[in-house]
């Protein structure tokens, strides 16, 4: 099986003016198809092209040391990628309701604590890397935290819920070297709806 590169749900300008087109061309169309292209150059032609894109995010320490960088690389790349582009959308941003608002006001002391405390995690972690929201299976709880290069939460057992990817391709162009900024556009578009939807799925 081969990977694809998922089409996105709106256009490159939709996300204007938090998220610019040009970002997002080369942001989907690049840097993304990148990973795309080198997952599957990777795992073609090797019992693992059977695997889920999950399971080699997951798992890819499972894997025989020829294809594990590649494959931890490229394919956290390929399902971040995808699971950014599905946690943001226009006319989004604001606050989350139901469920995860109330775990996020028992455990984590609210939203505005929650704000201040991923922000950090992104603009904490250094060089290339992404921030998260997570859900722990064992504790049941809320976790937060970041990941370096395209290093996912499941690796660690998390199940993620909202990721940000603070790699300087995600921002540059329109913030520079004002991650902080870019962080502050991109609660306005976090489709709230889209990490209900993932935290009821695993905690309801
Ligand atoms: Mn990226």
């Amino acid at each position: 099986m081969s990977f694809t590169v998922p089409e996105l749900k709106y256009s490159l300008d939709a996300l204007e003016p938090h998220i610019d087109a040009e970002t997002m061309r080369i942001h989907h169309d690049k840097h993304h198809a990148a990973y795309v292209a080198n997952l599957n150059k990777a795992i073609e032609g090797t019992d693992y092209a059977a695997w889920n894109l999950e399971a080699l995010v997951r798992d890819w320490k499972e894997l025989p040391s020829s294809i594990q960088t590649a494959v931890r690389n490229n394919g956290g790349g390929h399902y971040n990628h995808g699971f950014f582009w599905e946690s943001i959308a226009p006319n989004a941003g604001g606050k989350p309701s139901g469920a995860l608002a109330a775990a996020m006001e028992k455990e984590l002391g609210g939203f505005d604590a929650f704000k201040a405390e991923f922000s950090k995690a992104a603009m904490g972690r250094f060089g290339s890397g992404w921030a998260w929201l997570s859900f722990d299976g064992k504790s049941r709880k809320l976790v937060i935290g970041s990941t370096a290069n395209q290093d996912s939460p499941m690796a660690e057992g998390l199940t993620p819920l909202l990721g940000v990817d603070v790699w300087e391709h995600a921002y540059y162009l329109k913030y520079q070297n004002r991650r902080a900024d870019y962080l502050e556009a991109f609660f306005n578009v976090i489709d709230w709806g889209k990490v209900e939807e993932r935290f009821e799925r695993v905690a309801g």
